[in-house]
């Protein structure tokens, strides 16, 4: 079963989401990642396999930010790798999404809505993320790529 945090405030955002994510690991996981946004430096995204302890070896001591979402994953779309791992991120770089559960239909949407996007996973959570750009590239508000 995997584990969310979310963190948007005045504090160190790595820091809260990294000890979020250690205080979901009993509920079992098989890799995990970050997305930290610092409204100067821009975002950054980090993910590994394994322990959180890899992953929180991997994230650099300057990533600060005041805002962003962590994950740890129990894999249903794909195996557990870094690829996999969530956040996942839209081609065009604006959403990053992390989701609990399985679309039983990622591959009709995949196949009917996307079928020119170049995916960089094989989870049915990108299809959702790359789905949500999509709308809001046609003309609809976040809120309505999010409900649609
Ligand atoms: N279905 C998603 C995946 O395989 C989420 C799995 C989970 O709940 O951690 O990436």
């Amino acid at each position: 079963m995997c584990g969310i945090i979310g963190v948007v405030g005045d504090v160190n955002a790595t820091k809260v989401l990294l000890k979020g994510l250690e205080r979901l690991e009993y509920r079992g996981y098989d890799s995990a990642g970050i997305f930290v946004h610092d409204r100067n430096n821009g975002g950054q995204l980090i993910k590994e396999v394994g322990r959180i302890k890899r992953l929180e070896a991997k994230v650099p001591a300057e990533l600060t930010g005041t805002l962003g979402i962590g994950h740890t994953r129990w894999a249903t779309n794909g195996k557990p790798t870094v690829a996999n791992a969530h956040p996942h991120v839209s081609a065009d770089g604006r959403f990053y999404l992390v989701h609990n559960g399985v679309l039983q239909n990622a591959a009709e949407l995949r196949a009917q809505y996307l079928p020119d996007v170049q995916m960089a996973s094989d989870t049915d959570t990108e299809v959702a993320v790359q789905l949500i750009a999509q709308f809001v590239m046609a003309g609809a508000s976040v809120v309505e790529a999010f409900s649609t």
